[in-house]
């Protein structure tokens, strides 16, 4: 059989632990086999983040951003144990952040839905996609204890021009916080989310407290409401698709009562917290993906979870794992159907498809990993618990006769 031939290189990111083995096993039995593969591989392991201090990731991300679809593999942001553990030289950023300030995206995180697993909220029977803004407000305020006396917010201007808000005439002991965020980071978050709507042809919902932060949020609910006007509108009536901006309790409301099949947008808080929720309702994190969409339309893939340590550790001990591959495989599926589109290969877009279909059906026939096992239920299969590697081989296995 003629492998499928591709155009431009999809840039690779190797990473860390489990899912470093995985990788690897699904390149060989899921996609070299029917693909003509070209990629630009980068080596985001710690060992070789530590090696070239750290500058592979770097590298990486303007890849990413110079041929616009990436591929990544999880990866271990290190703690002071890992420095440990790797002998490393310094106590490497994450690098999702790197890439993604390389890149000023945002995460859009979707569950990958079977039958058979229901969702705690059963009415759930599409996915919800949470996208969330990843820049500023909490994850880069400064805060400090208060006692008595007054605390004041101070802005000086370029010309040294100030302005003094009074936070709070405290008479006793207290707290104080100041966050921040940049219009042009708002800017970027409401582009992705109506460039990554559009994309999906579903419905947008975006989400603040505006009626009480009337400045802070309301300027996320103008921006939004000014770029939607401004430059989405029509291409939204086109598509046949809504957006529609609701206060945070509304939103929550309406996500619970609703059926799913929609994207929200969170502030950075409400997406950290909405994206747990989200991805425990649908039944396993191993089922939740993860992209990340830049302003200008540069996509990058992974799997929403980490590098699952535990059972890496009994993978080196010889120990039989029965680790959940599926988001890393939709990680994949999803960067060779975006290549696929822009390039206008057919086939290669065809052929993610079909090895999203084998995975669903696999699991959909009763096979699957041990994670999953608890969780599915439906007349007349009875879940069978696969090794890693069983699993990936029942995929091909469904893939070849597909
Ligand atoms: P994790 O790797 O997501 O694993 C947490 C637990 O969730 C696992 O121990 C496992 O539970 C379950 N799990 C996650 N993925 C699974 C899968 N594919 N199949 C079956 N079970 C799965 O999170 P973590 O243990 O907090 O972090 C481990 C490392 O990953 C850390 O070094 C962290 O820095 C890194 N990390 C990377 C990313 C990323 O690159 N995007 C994201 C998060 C974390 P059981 O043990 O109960 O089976
Ligand atoms: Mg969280």
């Amino acid at each position: 059989m003629e492998r499928i031939k591709m155009k431009t290189p999809l840039v690779e990111m190797d990473g860390d632990e489990m899912t470093r083995i995985i990788w690897k096993l699904i390149k060989e039995k899921l996609i070299l086999p029917f693909v003509d593969l070209k990629t630009e591989y980068y080596d985001l392991g710690l060992p070789e983040r530590d090696r070239t201090e750290d500058s592979v990731t770097t590298a990486a991300a303007l890849a990413n951003k110079k041929y616009g679809v990436a591929v990544k593999c999880a990866t271990i942001t290190p703690n002071r144990a890992r420095v440990e553990e790797y002998n490393l030289k310094e106590m490497w950023k994450s690098p999702n952040g790197t890439i993604r300030a390389v890149l000023d995206g945002t995460v859009f995180r979707a569950p990958i839905l079977v039958d058979g697993v229901t969702p705690y909220i059963p009415s759930w029977k599409k996915p919800i996609v949470i996208a969330r803004h990843a820049y500023g407000d909490i994850y880069k305020a400064v805060d400090g204890k208060a006692g008595k006396g007054v605390a004041e917010l101070k802005f000086t201007d370029e010309k040294g021009k100030e302005k003094t808000l009074t936070v709070f005439d405290f008479k006793e002991d207290g707290v104080v916080l100041a966050m921040h965020n940049t219009v042009k980071s708002i800017e970027s978050f409401a582009r992705s989310c109506f460039n990554y709507a559009l994309d999906k042809k579903m419905p947008l919902m975006f989400s603040t407290k505006d009626t009480i932060s009337k400045i802070y949020d309301g300027e996320f609910k103008r921006i939004f409401n000014e770029i939607y006007e401004n430059e989405y509108k029509e291409k939204f009536e086109k598509a046949g698709i809504e957006y529609l901006y609701t206060l945070i309790d509304d939103a929550v409301a309406r996500i619970v009562r609703g059926g799913g099949g929609i994207v929200w947008a969170c502030k950075n808080y409400d997406g950290d917290v909405m994206s747990d929720m989200v991805a425990t309702a649908y039944g396993s994190l191993a089922m939740m993906t993860s992209v990340l969409v830049s302003p200008d339309g540069v996509y990058e893939y992974e799997a929403a979870h980490g590098t699952v340590t535990r059972h890496y550790y009994k993978y080196l001990k010889g120990e039989e794992t029965s680790t959940n591959p599926v988001a890393t495989i939709f990680a994949w599926t999803g960067a060779l159907k975006k290549r696929g589109e822009l390039d206008g290969l057919k086939d290669l877009s065809c052929f993610a498809e079909k090895l999203e279909k084998a995975t669903i059906s696999t699991i959909e026939s009763g096979k699957m990993t041990g994670d999953l096992t608890g969780l599915f239920k439906k007349d007349g299969v009875t879940p069978v618990k696969l090794s890693t590697e069983g699993f990936l081989d029942a995929v091909a296995e469904n893939l070849k006769a597909l």
